[in-house]
């Protein structure tokens, strides 16, 4: 006999990020999307949230920008009606990335100053940390090198402390930023600043290396070889930096990184360049430009084909330096009308959510409303308003249990003596006071095993279990008098109040109507005898 174990949205979310963590976004993609579809059946809305950001951190570094924008947006949703804070800056944070690889820059920052400020507002220092993290890179993509480097620092100097994956992050893109920077301070003639910073670099980018190695994580083995190349040939070590890059090209194209990729191939062309070798190096930056274009990483695209422009004009082409210079000025102008598109697609989304949540909203009320009717529905069919003890319906449904398991029991009806004329002297509202002390007085007079109920206008049934004929006998005296001794004239001046009872034993389960005529017989027998009084037959 074979057992088929039903997976679990913890257990495919826990293989998801295994796999993710391992670099296979692919397949930690798929697991992530099994998971999120079985959380949203299961109505798992946490579930649900944890796998939809699982699955965008995964389409995010297979080229699925957009994708991955909306899966962090419907997992804030969730998020948001969760109310998890920390979930929702989490992940903002991610969503920063595919907004900002996809030239939405603004929306970037946007989402990032939200994430810092729960950040801040919850104390956090591991969220605010990623926080500063990611908008050091955002700024860098933006051209903005200072600030990059200054939101980098902060993220660095918070470092201590973190796990391997937040010191490889901050290590390798301190070192990507320092790509960019040693070269805009070298331009500005800041040589020495220029190397101060480039040492520092080649220093924790090593680090990022052998962190990426340790952990076994070819995507991140892949982008510090990159970075490691770059600083080495800014460094004048262009055989190690060939070497590198190759390394990391290699990684890329084995594990489907198509933008490593394309950065790779743009790079190792930097590298030709600089030894002077044009042609190789235009050969490299044409596909380099098809892989980018073939990623959707326009961005990436662009710059490539301005390195291609410089490329041609060194080489002294410069009828294919100005085409390509115009072809950068054309994609420039198709991003622009691209980021347009995708924010127009995206806001439609956003549009769709909202109604969706709000749906979602209604449909919880709805549940919720119906569930508090039909407990409501529910008492009313077996309680009695008046005094909340069961009525006669319910009282129909217990009483055979009672007598079921073969135990003695005995029942009893009680009637209020006279008490049309309670009505008449001091009114229905004193009247239906005394129905409540009287239920009141009985219930905290009987045994939690016994029962009492309302069973028709001023009559009470009790079932005594446990009980024969004479005990119950005694135990309806005891009532009797209680309910004589009792303070009525508290209630109202001269009142007072008696009962008289019935009670038979129940001689068997299919015997209980018979007992119940007896009990109802003896009753009236009390009545005759003049009240205030308990009658049984033997
Ligand atoms: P007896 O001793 O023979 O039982 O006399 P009685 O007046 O109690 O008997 P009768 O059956 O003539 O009157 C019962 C009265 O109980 C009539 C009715 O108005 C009153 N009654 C029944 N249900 C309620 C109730 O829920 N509230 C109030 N205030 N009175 C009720
Ligand atoms: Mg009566
Ligand atoms: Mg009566």
């Amino acid at each position: 006999m074979t057992t088929v174990s039903m997976p679990t949205v913890a257990g495919l979310l826990a293989l998801a990020e295994q796999k993710r963590l391992a670099g296979d976004y692919r397949g930690g993609g798929e697991i992530a999307r099994e998971a999120a579809d079985l959380a949203a059946a299961t109505g798992d809305a946490a579930g649900q949230a944890e796998a939809l950001r699982s699955l965008a951190a995964s389409m995010l570094r297979v080229g699925e920008q957009e994708q991955a924008i909306t899966l962090c947006r419907e997992a804030v949703a969730h998020l948001e009606a969760l109310g998890d804070e920390a979930g929702i800056c989490e992940v903002l944070t991610l969503e920063a990335m595919p907004l900002s690889d996809l030239g939405m820059h603004e929306e970037a920052l946007d989402v990032l100053a939200r994430a810092r400020d729960i950040a801040q507002r919850l104390g956090n220092r591991t969220l605010l940390y990623w926080v500063h993290n990611r908008t050091g890179v955002v700024h860098g993509s933006l051209g903005n090198r200072e600030l990059s480097t200054e939101y980098l620092m902060r993220a660095l100097d918070m470092v201590d402390g973190m796990d391997d994956e937040a010191r490889f992050c901050i290590l390798n893109n301190v070192g990507d930023n320092a790509v960019y920077e040693v070269a805009r301070l070298r331009g500005l003639g800041h040589t020495k600043a220029a190397d101060r910073l480039l040492s520092d670099a080649l220093g924790y980018v090593a680090e990022a290396l052998r962190l990426a190695r340790a952990a076994e994580h070819p995507f991140r083995e892949s982008i510090s070889l990159d970075n490691f190349g770059m600083l080495l040939a800014l460094d004048g070590d262009l055989d190690a930096a060939a070497r590198l890059i190759e390394q990391s090209r290699q990684i890329a194209v084995r594990s489907g990184y198509r933008s490593v990729e394309s950065g790779a191939l743009q790079h190792q062309a930097r590298v030709r360049l600089m030894r002077g070798e044009h042609a190789e190096a235009i050969e490299g930056l044409l596909l380099a430009l098809d892989r980018a274009r073939d990623a959707g990483e326009r961005p990436m695209a662009m710059e490539i084909l301005r390195e291609l422009s410089d490329a041609y004009e060194m080489a002294g082409d410069l009828a294919l330096a100005l085409r390509h210079h115009r072809a950068f000025h054309d994609l420039e102008r198709e991003l622009h009308s691209q980021v347009a598109a995708a924010r127009a697609r995206m806001a439609a989304h956003y549009f769709e959510l909202d109604n969706a949540r709000l749906e979602a909203a209604n449909a919880r009320l709805e549940t919720e409303l119906h569930r508090t009717r039909s407990a409501e529905w529910e008492r009313a069919a077996t309680e009695d308003a008046l005094t909340g003890l069961p009525n006669r319906r319910s009282a129909d449904e217990r009483l055979p249990k009672l007598a079921a398991d073969g135990a003695a029991v005995s029942v009893a009806l009680a009637d209020v003596d006279l008490f049309k004329r309670v009505n008449d002297q001091y009114g229905h509202f004193i009247g239906d006071e005394v129905l409540r002390r009287l239920a009141a007085i009985l219930l905290d007079h009987v045994r939690d095993t016994d029962l009492v109920a309302r069973f028709g206008g001023e009559e009470f049934l009790i079932a005594f279990s446990g009980a024969g004929l004479q005990d119950a006998q005694a135990r309806c005296e005891l009532l009797r008098a209680t309910v004589a001794a009792y303070p009525w004239e508290q209630i109202e001046p001269g009142l007072s109040v008696t009962i008289s009872l019935g009670v038979a034993e129940v001689k068997g389960i299919d015997l209980l109507p018979y007992a119940l005529g007896q009990a109802d017989e003896c009753l009236y027998d009390a009545k005759r005898a003049g009240r205030n009084r308990v009658v049984s037959r033997p």
